[in-house]
C-alpha cells in the first residue's frame, strides 16, 4: 500500500470565492525539476485578477503564488546544477515550448505555449512547490527569504520596466503609484543612480516617498513639468488616470512605461488637447512591460542583496492566507503581503 503525502496549501476552489487552506497531494519533481520547501511566497495583485476570473483561465482547484522562494529538498534524476539545500526563487514562467521562433531566439517570454505556475501547475502559496531546474535562480547569501520573494515578481517587474526604457546616465525617473510595485520602483531608480521622483496625490505618502529614496515628490504632471520633467515615467498603479496626467511632465525622447494593469472598464487615454501634440513633437514613447527576461531577475535580486532595496512587507502564516488575500484585494496592504509557510 502506498500513501500519498500531503501538504498544506491555499486553494482556489471556485472563482470569486475565498481561498481555502487545506491539505492537497504534495507534488513530486520530474527528472528536470526540483522540489522546493517554500519559505516565503508573496501575494501579487495578479493573484486577485486570476481569482476573479481575469487575465487567464484557471483550472480549478488551483494554487496561486508566483514569487516563491525556499530551499530545495529533492531533485529530479536529470538535475545537474541544483542540489538539496540550495536557496532558490522562481517566477510564474517555468518553460516555453522549445520549438517556436521565440523559444529558438531564447526568448521564452514571447512563446505562445508557456508553462506557468498557477495555470499549469500549483503555485507557491503552499508548503512545497515543484519548479523546473532551469527556472530557478540561486539566492545570494544574506538576502532573507521574506525580502527575496517579492523580487521574483514585483522587483523584477519594476526593474524590467525601468531597463526597457533604456534611461541614459543621470536620467530623471518618475514613479506613479506608490504601492506594492511603486515603493520598489522608487528604490530601484535611486539604487541605480537615477534621480527619483514620486508622483502622488496622497499627502501621507510624501514623507514615505522621500524615505524610500525620492529626491522630489510632486502631485501631478503639471508639477512634474515645473520641476524639469522626467525622462522615464513608470506607471505602477492599478489605474491609468495618473499616468495619462503625468505625461504632461515627460521630457523630449522620454518614455512612459506601463506595468500596472487597470480593470477591464478603464482605457488608457492620451489627452489630445494637452498631451498628444507634445508627444509627437518630442518623439515620446509609450512602452508596455511585464517581466522581460532572466537577466533582469538576476539584476533585481543582486540589487536587493546589495542592501539598497528594502521591501516593506506584511507577513502572514499560510493559515492566514485568506486574510492576506482580502487585504491585497482591498488595496490595504503596505506594501507587499508575504505568506511564510
Ligand atoms: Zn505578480
Ligand atoms: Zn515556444
Amino acid at each position: 500500500m502506498t500513501t500519498v503525502e500531503t501538504m498544506k496549501a491555499a486553494v482556489v476552489t471556485a472563482l470569486d470565492a475565498p481561498w481555502e487552506v487545506k491539505a492537497v497531494p504534495r507534488p513530486r519533481p520530474g527528472p528536470a525539476q526540483v522540489l522546493i520547501r517554500v519559505r516565503a511566497s508573496g501575494l501579487c495583485y495578479t493573484d486577485v485578477h486570476l481569482s476573479q476570473g481575469g487575465l487567464l483561465p484557471l483550472e480549478l482547484p488551483a494554487v496561486l503564488g508566483h514569487e516563491p522562494v525556499g530551499e530545495i529538498v529533492e531533485i529530479g534524476s536529470a538535475v545537474r546544477t541544483r542540489k538539496v539545500g540550495d536557496r532558490v526563487g522562481t517566477s510564474a514562467l517555468q518553460a516555453g515550448c522549445g520549438r517556436c521562433e521565440w523559444c529558438s531566439r531564447g526568448d521564452i517570454i514571447d512563446c505562445a505555449d508557456q508553462k506557468l505556475l498557477m495555470i499549469h501547475r500549483f503555485g507557491g502559496h503552499a508548503e512545497y512547490l515543484v519548479a523546473e531546474e532551469a527556472a530557478t535562480m540561486l539566492l545570494p547569501d544574506g538576502l532573507s527569504f521574506e525580502q527575496a520573494a517579492p523580487i521574483f515578481c514585483a522587483g523584477n517587474t519594476v526593474w524590467s520596466g525601468l531597463r526597457a526604457a533604456e534611461p541614459l546616465p543621470g536620467a530623471r525617473v518618475a514613479v506613479v503609484g506608490i504601492g506594492g510595485l511603486g515603493h520598489l520602483a522608487l528604490q530601484y531608480a535611486k539604487a541605480a543612480g537615477f534621480r527619483a521622483i514620486a508622483i502622488t496625490r496622497s499627502k501621507d505618502k510624501h514623507a514615505l516617498s522621500r524615505e524610500l529614496g525620492a529626491d522630489e515628490v510632486v502631485e501631478d504632471g503639471e508639477a512634474l513639468a515645473r520641476i524639469g520633467g522626467a525622462d522615464v515615467i513608470l506607471s505602477t498603479a492599478n489605474s491609468y488616470r495618473t499616468a495619462s496626467d503625468a505625461l504632461r511632465g515627460l521630457r523630449p525622447r522620454g518614455s512612459l512605461v506601463v506595468m500596472g494593469a487597470a480593470g477591464p472598464e478603464e482605457d488608457l487615454v492620451i489627452p489630445n488637447r494637452t498631451v498628444f501634440p507634445q508627444m509627437m513633437v518630442n518623439r515620446q514613447k509609450i512602452l508596455f512591460s511585464q517581466q522581460n527576461g532572466r537577466e533582469f531577475v538576476h539584476e533585481a535580486v543582486q540589487l536587493a542583496a546589495s542592501g539598497k532595496i528594502r521591501v516593506l512587507t506584511e507577513t502572514y502564516s499560510l493559515d492566514d492566507a485568506r486574510k492576506a488575500y482580502d487585504r491585497v484585494s482591498a488595496g490595504a496592504v503596505r506594501f507587499r503581503a508575504v505568506l511564510v509557510p
